[in-house]
C-alpha cells in the first residue's frame, strides 16, 4: 500500500528539515475514491482524512466513524454557507475559510454549539480568478476580522497554481502565517508535499499518491 511509502516519505522530509517526528499531519484525501480503498487505509491504522464535498463526506463518513474510532476529518474543498452547519458537525477541521460571510456563519454556529472545528484561512497565493481564497493583500485584515468575531484560527492554507513552482507560494504562505501569529500551514499535495514540509508545512494533503488516481467518470 502506498500509505506506508508516503508516511515514510513524510518522516524523511521532517528529518531533512530538522523538524521533530510527527510535526507534520498527513491528511489522506479520499474524495471520489471507492469505499474499499478508504477502508484499506483505515484498516492500516490511518485516521486523518480529507474530503472536498460536504454531501459526499456526509454520505460515507458517519458510518465509517462508527466503525473506526479516532477519525479526524478535514474539509479541504470550497464550503457553501448553506452547508456550513452540516460541515461543523461532521468535520474536525475546515481548511477553506475564505470569505467574511462564511466567517460570520461559522462564528454564529460556534457560539450556538460551544465548539468549533479547527479553522484554516485559504489564501489565493497565485491570485487566480477561478480559485477560492483570500488575496494575499487581504490576509492580515481578514485574520483580524475573524479574530474579532471570536474565531480561533489554526493557520493558513494554499493551493498553488498547477503550472508553477510551488516553492515561492509555500514561502509566501509561511511568511503570512508568521506575521499573523499563526502556526498551522496546510500546504503540499501528492506532487509537492516534500517541498511543502521543507517550507514548514504542518498539514499536507495527499490524495492520489496514497489511493491511486481518482476516477471522476
Ligand atoms: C484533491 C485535493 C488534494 C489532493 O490532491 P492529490 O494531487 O491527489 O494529492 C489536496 N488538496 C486539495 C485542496 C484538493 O482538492
Amino acid at each position: 500500500m502506498s500509505l506506508t511509502d508516503i508516511t515514510e516519505r513524510v518522516r524523511l522530509a521532517e528529518r531533512a528539515a530538522g523538524r521533530p517526528e510527527g510535526a507534520v499531519t498527513l491528511i489522506a484525501v479520499s474524495k471520489v475514491q471507492p469505499l474499499e480503498r478508504v477502508e484499506a487505509v483505515l484498516g492500516a491504522g490511518h485516521r486523518v482524512f480529507g474530503e472536498n464535498y460536504v454531501q459526499e463526506a456526509a454520505g460515507k463518513w458517519p458510518a465509517l466513524k462508527e466503525r473506526f474510532a479516532g477519525v479526524s476529518l478535514h474539509m479541504i474543498g470550497p464550503l457553501q454557507s448553506n452547508k456550513a452547519k452540516v460541515a461543523v458537525d461532521l468535520f474536525e477541521a475546515i481548511h477553506t475559510l475564505d470569505r467574511p460571510s462564511l466567517a460570520q456563519k461559522l462564528a454564529r454556529l460556534a457560539d450556538a454549539r460551544g465548539a468549533c472545528p479547527e479553522l484554516f484561512v485559504q489564501v489565493n497565493t497565485g491570485e487566480e480568478s477561478q480559485k477560492a481564497g483570500v488575496l494575499p493583500t487581504d490576509v492580515d485584515g481578514f485574520v483580524a476580522d475573524c479574530r474579532g468575531l471570536g474565531l480561533t484560527l489554526s493557520g493558513l492554507m494554499c493551493i498553488p497554481p498547477g503550472d508553477a513552482d510551488s516553492g515561492p507560494h509555500f514561502a509566501m504562505l509561511a511568511e503570512m502565517a508568521e506575521r499573523n501569529g499563526l502556526t498551522g500551514l496546510s500546504m503540499g499535495m501528492s506532487a509537492d508535499f516534500e517541498a511543502a514540509i521543507a517550507a514548514g508545512a504542518t498539514h499536507v494533503r495527499v490524495g492520489s499518491a496514497i489511493f491511486g488516481a481518482r476516477d471522476y467518470g
